[in-house]
């Protein structure tokens, strides 16, 4: 049996509770082979790749807080440290009532080779609970967040592990967590990225992700002789990826006709209208059956066919890009996209598209971007605040965004140098596996058995 067989056994057998860790070690691991076999027999006696699934470090805790009526809650929180071997953990938090360990470990799995690939010196960890911010009042979140701190403090630092936000933590969420740990600690540092700008935060971090999305995106299309030019567009969610992915892809040429929140999803073929849906979701924090409410030419649906993960995938569009959660295109959404003549998917959520979607996008030859590389974007403007934070100094939004545009490029071309170099061209899932791997295996065989 291989080496990536044998090691992929192990890893159903241990964590046979946990089919997104599963799933998300599978498809690298699978993608990783002509590295690997080429490299066997030093892999093999190094354990790297058994190393590589292991996490350094799981933390996991209770986080007690008082509820509006007076009752005692009681959530779980984690902190999963994955691999420091190229710099401090770093990966967000996230607050979703779907959380359990599985999520986090398949997300801190992913952010190892993600941070590899945006060449800054960070390494790969993920946090989160299963408490869901959505419905609670800010007394609440905040009482809930000072407890998850509370316990937290004592693993993470500005050297050592340096969470930010993700699904359900947003800034309101980071500045709760910031003040108690800042109260615990007496120490000001940028132990938390993503902060308000009044204390530490970087210009265009919130924009970060959907802009790098599109920066990737727009240069995966250049490479190929396409652009976002007059071309439609749809997007999954309107979370804080879907918003910024929507608004730089207008602001690129292109029409996003669709966005989808939990309660269902819009169609909107005139454009979406940009400053509607940050009013609705940032401000408000409202559904978008309320965006239809107020636009004429949107229409809100719940209805999705039942084979479908979201049903903006019904929609024939020239790019689709999945800003909203895990395993939300599938097959039946991908020959759907196929059919209505989509060329590029990019992912902007972290593995939103199932294994045998992306076989099949791929094989019906459509562009396809790996969040791990094309939601880079956030990640990497998380490291330039902490940068910023060490020098005590805040660059302008322009500066920013010029770096960020530039890492998405030189995230590309890793990926597709990769690809091209193992004699898979075009082949960008497997060449930003291979990319960001390669750089954090060197560091490991270089430190030695820790
Ligand atoms: P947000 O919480 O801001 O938005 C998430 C969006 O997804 C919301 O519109 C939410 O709907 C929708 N959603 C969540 N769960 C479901 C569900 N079960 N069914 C349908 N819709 C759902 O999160 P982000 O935008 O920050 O994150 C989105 C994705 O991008 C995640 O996979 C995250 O890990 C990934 N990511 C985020 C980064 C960041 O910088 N924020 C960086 C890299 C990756 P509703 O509005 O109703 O809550």
């Amino acid at each position: 049996m291989s080496y990536v067989d044998e090691v992929l056994e192990k890893v159903k057998k241990q964590n046979a509770n946990e089919p997104e860790f599963i799933q998300a070690v599978d498809e690298v691991l699978n993608s990783l082979r002509p590295v690997i076999d080429a490299n066997e027999e030093l892999y093999r006696r190094e354990a790297v790749l058994e190393r590589i699934v292991e996490p350094e470090r799981i933390i996991m805790f209770r986080v007690p807080w008082v509820d509006d009526k007076g009752q005692v809650q009681v959530n779980r929180g984690y902190r999963v440290q994955f691999n420091s071997a190229i710099g401090p953990y770093k990966g967000g938090i996230r607050f979703d009532s779907s959380v359990y360990l599985g999520i986090i470990k398949f997300l801190g799995f992913e952010q190892i080779f993600k941070n590899s690939l945006t060449g800054l010196p960070i390494g790969g960890g993920k946090g989160g609970s299963d408490f869901s911010p959505k419905g609670k009042s800010d007394r609440e979140v905040m009482a809930f967040c000072q407890s998850f701190m509370t316990e937290l403090y004592r693993h993470i630092g500005a050297d050592t592990d340096v969470p930010a936000g993700d699904m359900g933590t947003g800034a309101r969420e980071i500045g709760f967590m910031f003040g108690q740990y800042k109260r615990i600690k007496d120490v000001y540092e940028g132990v938390l990225t993503g902060k308000g700008l009044t204390y530490g935060g970087s210009l265009a971090r919130t924009e970060a992700t959907g802009y790098g999305l599109c920066y990737f995106t727009d240069e995966m299309l250049k490479c190929n002789g396409k652009s976002f030019e007059g071309k439609t567009v749809a997007v999954s969610g309107s979370g804080n990826v879907a918003i910024y992915a929507i608004q730089k892809a207008q602001q690129l040429g292109a029409k996003v006709v669709t966005c989808s929140d939990r309660n269902g999803w819009i169609h909107d073929p005139e454009g979406i209208d940009v400053d509607l849906l940050k009013q609705i979701k940032e401000v408000e924090r409202g559904s978008l059956e309320d965006y239809a409410k107020r636009r004429s030419s949107a229409k809100f649906s719940a209805e999705k066919a039942a084979e479908s993960a979201n049903g903006v995938w019904s929609v024939k569009v020239d790019i689709a890009l999945p800003c909203a959660r895990q395993n939300e295109l599938n097959l039946y959404d991908a020959k759907q996209l196929v059919a209505n003549g989509v060329f590029c998917v990019a992912e902007g959520a972290n593995m939103p598209t199932t294994e045998d979607a992306t076989k099949y996008l791929q094989d019906n030859g459509v562009l396809f971007a790996p969040g791990k590389a094309s939601n880079a974007g956030g990640v990497a403007t998380s490291a330039l605040e902490m940068s910023q934070n060490s020098e005590r100094l805040s660059w302008t939004f322009e500066e920013v965004d010029e770096k960020l545009k530039n890492i998405m490029i030189n995230i590309f071309h890793k990926a597709d140098d990769a690809a091209k170099k193992y004699g898979m061209e075009g082949n960008y899932v497997a060449g930003a596996n291979i990319a960001g791997f390669e750089k954090v295996v060197n560091a490991m065989l270089a430190q030695g058995i820790v």
